[in-house]
């Protein structure tokens, strides 16, 4: 065996909690979880069946963990698992999951196939079966502190565009303001508005905020390619630079991974509680609704359609904040059909958009979006990841259909009341 093949096997063994145990042995191939997955609803491809993408991770579980699959293995009647059929597995565990958590929606055991597929990363990433782009991107995050390689000086360039654009001063760190805001370097990059969006609301709104000039990134590469110790570190940096500006809260911005990752993940990874809480962008703004902070003035006239981004909604709980905000300034909201904790999944999260080799696939099965929006027929489609806002751009445009997409935030800024809370 291998020495890398070596290391993914002990990296899957180390793997298999009780969860996973649990839900292997509990499987009953009803293939129900296919049905909930769109890269096998828009291909009908059999391989793409979410619990097939993890055949390997149960042959590991079965052969070291269960009686009878170690008495095949002991008397050779089990075929080991090779780094051969890893590297076929490459691309069903990175190319076609998107970890969008849909499958795990349905299954009728409960079964979180999703939870299986971020574990079996951990495997392929340490038997060196990882997507180069996933690989760069994460080499990125970690030496320069961006997976698309955004440094301090662009964002102060960004910065000082939206301080020129809404003639506000835009706070870095300020100690022991109560929020600290992170950024994903797309926002940094695609979509700066977003930063003048906040510093209009946060002022409005009296909020006390800023930004740190030593982690400012969300995003968490560690998480998408597999690899604990990466994501820990990455983690860890907001950690340290929330800590040394003593702040009561951080702010994950409008990306869906990076929520999962700080938020839900975070904790774990570094080992202890965090001494802040983490928000959503989504669920603050909606708290300051509530609370009368976040006035608006005017609605949009064209009919509105909202894209849950799958690890915010979905997998985070956030599902209705977006659509009281979205209330607030709509005169046409219309929900998609499977909208919600159900929502189709743009097709380019998990790692999928950083991995140029999925690029003609995550455009197939963007036609499950298409058939979404073609049942509403939006004039424009509001969301809240700069990654989906992405995705959703290309797959409009490689369907031929002429659809704008909104950041949620940027449109709330638009809509502002003129009076200070
Ligand atoms: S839906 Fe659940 S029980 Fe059915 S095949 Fe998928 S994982 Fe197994
Ligand atoms: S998490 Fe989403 S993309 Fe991945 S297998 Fe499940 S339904 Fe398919």
């Amino acid at each position: 065996m291998s020495a890398s093949l070596d290391r993914g096997i002990n990296a899957f063994k180390e793997q298999i909690d009780a969860p996973v145990a649990a839900f292997f042995s509990s499987c009953v191939r009803c293939g129900l979880c296919a049905e909930a997955c769109l890269f096998y609803t828009e291909t009908r491809c059999p391989t793409y069946t979410p619990i097939h993408k993890l055949e390997p991770l149960r042959r590991v579980w079965q052969q070291e963990y269960t009686f009878w699959g170690r008495y095949a293995k002991a008397f050779g009647l089990s075929k080991p698992v090779t780094d051969e059929e890893l590297g076929k597995w490459e691309t069903l565990v990175y190319d076609s999951c998107t970890m969008c958590g849909r499958c795990s929606m349905v299954c009728p055991v409960g079964n979180d196939i999703t939870y299986m597929i971020r574990k079996m990363r951990e495997g392929m990433a340490a038997a060196g079966h990882a997507p180069e782009g996933l690989i760069g991107a994460t080499k990125r995050a970690v030496t320069i502190g961006s997976p698309m390689g955004v440094k301090l000086p662009a964002l102060q360039a960004q910065i000082r565009h939206a301080e020129e654009e809404t003639g506000l001063s835009i706070p870095v760190d300020v100690e022991g303001a109560d929020y600290m805001l992170l950024l994903s370097s797309m926002e940094i990059m695609n979509f700066p508005e977003f930063i003048g969006a906040i510093a209009k609301i946060f002022d409005k709104a009296n909020v006390s905020w800023t930004i740190s000039s030593e982690a400012f990134e969300a995003t968490n590469s560690g998480i998408q390619i597999g690899v604990s110790e990466i994501a820990a570190e990455l983690v860890q940096r907001v950690v340290d630079a929330a800590e040394k500006l003593k702040v009561k809260n951080v702010i994950s911005p409008e990306c869906g991974h990076a929520y999962m990752a700080i938020r839900w993940e975070g904790p774990n990874l570094v080992g202890k509680p965090f001494s802040f809480k983490v928000v959503h962008i989504l669920e603050l703004l909606d708290d300051l609704r509530e609370e009368g902070r976040l006035k608006t003035t005017g609605k949009e006239t064209q009919r509105l359609t909202y894209h849950d981004p799958c690890q915010i909604s979905r997998r985070g709980g956030v599902v209705k904040q977006p659509r009281n905000l979205l209330n607030m300034i709509a005169e046409d909201f219309v929900e998609m059909p499977e909208t919600g904790t159900m929502n189709w999944c743009c097709g380019a999260g998990g790692g999928v958009s950083s991995n140029e080799r999925a690029d003609d696939l995550r455009l197939k099965v963007f036609n499950r979006k298409k058939k979404q929006l073609d049942a509403v027929r939006p004039d424009a489609i509001v969301s809240a990841c700069s990654n989906c806002r992405i995705h959703l751009e290309d797959g409009l445009e490689e369907y031929g259909m002429e659809i704008p997409v909104l950041g949620l935030t940027e449109t709330i800024a638009e809509h502002l009341a003129e009076d200070k809370s």
